[in-house]
């Protein structure tokens, strides 16, 4: 259990979505895997410069969509310490107060729970992309069947704090947006192991982290007090996802778009260590 006291939730920026109309072309098992590899953690549609012609007006109005938007609906704290839906939904809400809090001017993103498949202002996208943001719709998406992918075949932590890092790193891509960072990263290389999309998703890390810093803290605190073994999952996640972790014994730096384990990990405690999101220019650092 991670979140505190019960009663309803906020849920006037979350909606479900799915059904989209179009599919990113995906082959068979071994394409599945390329696209899980590209992914984690998210493969940002409008960052690799997937189209963007803001043209996906389709029929997302599947029954999926409106027996996610029930599920949303129905979400309280209670639930969000049982499923993942609503964890989802009570994340956004702490991260909401806790920008909200630090940063002057904030605004909060969308977001969008969907299956299977969803169109987005940076193109069709499908689940195998894992969680991502589009800055064309300043909207956070997940597929909830993503966290069975991490911890099962990913191996990453399966505790509720892992989820809800990941939920935090999307947000941070919003915070580097309205920032600028995310822009600036984009003009600076989309692979290599100082490109401007490896510190773009470190950053998100080090944001996260921000975020898991000040989320237990405070009279209207979300969550309960952190505890180490909450930290280790997300540790573990963090590495599990890093790019010579998921390439394995062939990783070539050349082609990384996250960052390594280590690095991950270490971004990740940088912000929570200090909680300060000024702590997390790694644009600025010189060795990341
Ligand atoms: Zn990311």
């Amino acid at each position: 259990m991670t979140f505190r006291g019960g009663g309803p939730l906020d849920t006037s920026n979350v909606s479900g979505g799915g059904g989209g109309r179009g599919k990113l072309a995906v082959g068979g098992g071994a394409g599945l895997i390329i696209v899980i590899v590209a992914a984690l953690f998210g493969f940002d549609p409008g960052v690799l410069g997937l189209g963007s012609d803001g043209s996906s007006t389709s029929t997302s109005s599947s029954q999926d969509q409106s027996a996610i938007d029930e599920q949303i609906q129905g979400c309280t704290i209670e639930k969000a310490n049982e499923d993942t839906v609503c964890r989802i939904v009570a994340t956004t809400n702490s991260l909401d107060a806790v920008w909200a809090d630090i940063m002057p001017g904030y605004q909060p993103p969308q977001t969008k729970i969907f299956e299977g498949s969803v169109d987005t202002a940076c193109g069709p996208a499908t689940s195998d992309v894992g969680p991502f943001y589009c800055p064309g719709d300043q909207t956070a998406y997940f597929d909830p069947s993503f966290f069975d992918v991490l911890t099962d075949r990913l191996g990453g932590g399966d505790g509720p704090l892992a989820q809800e890092y990941v939920v935090a790193h999307e947000y941070g891509h919003h915070i580097e947006y309205l920032t600028g960072a995310l822009q600036k990263g984009q003009r600076q290389g989309a692979a290599g192991p100082t490109s401007g999309s490896v510190r773009i998703e470190l950053q998100a890390d080090c944001l996260a982290g921000v975020w898991a810093f000040h989320a237990d803290k405070g009279p209207d605190a979300m969550l309960e007090p952190l505890t180490q073994q909450q930290i280790n999952d997300v540790i573990q996640t963090a590495k599990a996802i890093g790019d010579d972790a998921i390439q394995g014994d062939s990783s070539n730096p050349e082609g990384w778009t996250h960052g390594s384990s280590d690095q991950r990990v270490r971004w990740f405690n940088v912000g929570y260590g200090s909680g300060d999101p000024n702590s997390c220019d790694t644009f600025a650092a010189g060795s990341l």
